[in-house]
Parts: structure tokens; C-alpha cells; sequence
């Protein structure tokens, strides 16, 4: 579904992605973890259209991705859920999501709401409330529903779990992995590699901007140089 080949990407004269390959196949949940500034968030950046690419190629369901600018990559079925949230404080639950729906003024909004409440119901009871007002995990959700609305093939998720009490980041590692019932394919980018990988099919390990591991997520949790440098093990 998505393919990355060689992708670099920089800020200003500094080279922060040095060539990654990394591919996803429709269904899957594939995880990228690895520490605070190997790059994981300019990837997706990269991947979404928000972050200039200065070498290598995205092909996204068989069509080049890299001159589709960010603003269309959406209704190509390509949705990122931030790092940091970038909720819309100032406005409520519904109107956030009814932003996430931008694209659509077909019924099927009303349903996609419902869907988005079912998944998670705290927003259903915070639906007219200010989203500034929420908790973390709460607006972390709404992240991830808001992104969801923009009906996507593939999710691109920033660090769901950043900040967040153990118990709210199961929840939402639940609800990622229910979305391949969904048909939603994801790419998870994660410091909490325990967490991604369990929930993972497969995954990659990206440090200082270059993929240093890839396989299946259950033979990386089980690799002892994993479980030394990212599982605390
Ligand atoms: P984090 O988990 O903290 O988000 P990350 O793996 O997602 O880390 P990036 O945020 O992609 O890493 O950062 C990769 C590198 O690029 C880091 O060295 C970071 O300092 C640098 N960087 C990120 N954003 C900018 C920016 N806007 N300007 C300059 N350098 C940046």
C-alpha cells in the first residue's frame, strides 16, 4: 500500500533522514520506534506532505506520492494524526471532528460521528465542551477520531501514547489495533516501543535518521538487542 524508498528529508542544511526504505502492505500495522530525534516525526511529516523531501520516492496505493501536495494526500486515503495533537482547542468535540470531515457533506458524516463516539465514548459525553478542556488521553483521541472522520486507508499515528497514564495508553493501543477490523491499515510511529510492537505485525527500528532493524514485531521483542536498547530488559 505505501513504499518508501530512499527517503531524505532536511531542516535547513542538516540532513535528518539519510535514505529510509520502509514499506506497508494493506491490513497491516507496522510500527517505526526509536528514541527522541531519530526522526520518526519527520517521517511522517515527510509521508503526509507537510515536510519537503530532498531525495528518494513514496508510492501510495500505486501512485507517486512525493509532488501530490499535502492538502490532496487526504482524499488519496492518507490521514496523520500528529504528534503533540494539534487539537483546535477552542472549539468543541463535534466541531473538531466535523473539521476531520472536510471532505465529505454526505450523511455518512452523521455515522461516521457515531462510529467515532462508539469508539470512544468519553467524547460522546464531551461533545459540546471545549476541546482545550479535555485530559490528554482524552484529546488524543480526539486526534485519532478526528483523522478517522477523513475516512483514510491508512493512518499515519505521531506517539499516541506520549504523556499518557498506562491504563489510557492500553485503551488507545486497543482501539489501534481494532482499526484493521475497520479496514484501516496503520503506520504507528512509537517511543514506547514495548507497546507498539505488541500490537504490531511488523516493525522497524530507526536511529539517528537511518532504519537500523526490521522484521516482524514478535521476532523484534524477542531480539535481545532490542529488548536491551528499548525494552529496558
Ligand atoms: P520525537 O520523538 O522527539 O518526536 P523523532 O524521532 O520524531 O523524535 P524528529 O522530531 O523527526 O525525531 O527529529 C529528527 C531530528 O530533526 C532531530 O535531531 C530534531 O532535533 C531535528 N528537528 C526536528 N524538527 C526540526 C525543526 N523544525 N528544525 C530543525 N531541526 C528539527
Amino acid at each position: 500500500m505505501l513504499t518508501i524508498e530512499g527517503l531524505r528529508s532536511r531542516y535547513g542544511r542538516i540532513e535528518v533522514l539519510h535514505g529510509i526504505d520502509l514499506r506497508v502492505d494493506s491490513g497491516e500495522i507496522v510500527t517505526v520506534v526509536g528514541a527522541n530525534g531519530a526522526g520518526k516525526t519527520t517521517l511522517l511529516r515527510c509521508l503526509s506532505g507537510v515536510q519537503p523531501v530532498t531525495g528518494g520516492a513514496i508510492t501510495f496505493r500505486g501512485e507517486t506520492l512525493t509532488p501530490v501536495p499535502a492538502y490532496r494526500r487526504l482524499r488519496r486515503g492518507l490521514a496523520h494524526s500528529p504528534e503533540g495533537r494539534q487539537i483546535f482547542t477552542n472549539l468543541s468535540v463535534e466541531e473538531n471532528l466535523r473539521l476531520g470531515a472536510f471532505l465529505f457533506s454526505d450523511a455518512r458524516v452523521e455515522k461516521d460521528m457515531d462510529d467515532a463516539f462508539q469508539m470512544f465514548p468519553v467524547l460522546k459525553q464531551k461533545r459540546n465542551l471545549a476541546a482545550g478542556g479535555l485530559s490528554g488521553g482524552q484529546q488524543q483521541m480526539l486526534a485519532m477520531a478526528r483523522a478517522l472522520m477523513g475516512r483514510p486507508s491508512c493512518l499515519l499515528l505521531d506517539e499516541p501514547s506520549m504523556g499518557l497514564a498506562p491504563i489510557i495508553v492500553a485503551q488507545i493501543f486497543d482501539v489501534v489495533s481494532g482499526l484493521k477490523a475497520l479496514g484501516v491499515t496503520v503506520l504507528l510511529v512509537e517511543q514506547n516501543a514495548f507497546g507498539a510492537l505488541k500490537i504490531a505485525d511488523r516493525g522497524y527500528v530507526m536511529e539517528t535518521g537511518c532504519i537500523t532493524m526490521q522484521g516482524d514485531a514478535s521476532e523484534l521483542i524477542a531480539d535481545p538487542r532490542i529488548r536491551a536498547a528499548y525494552l529496558g530488559i
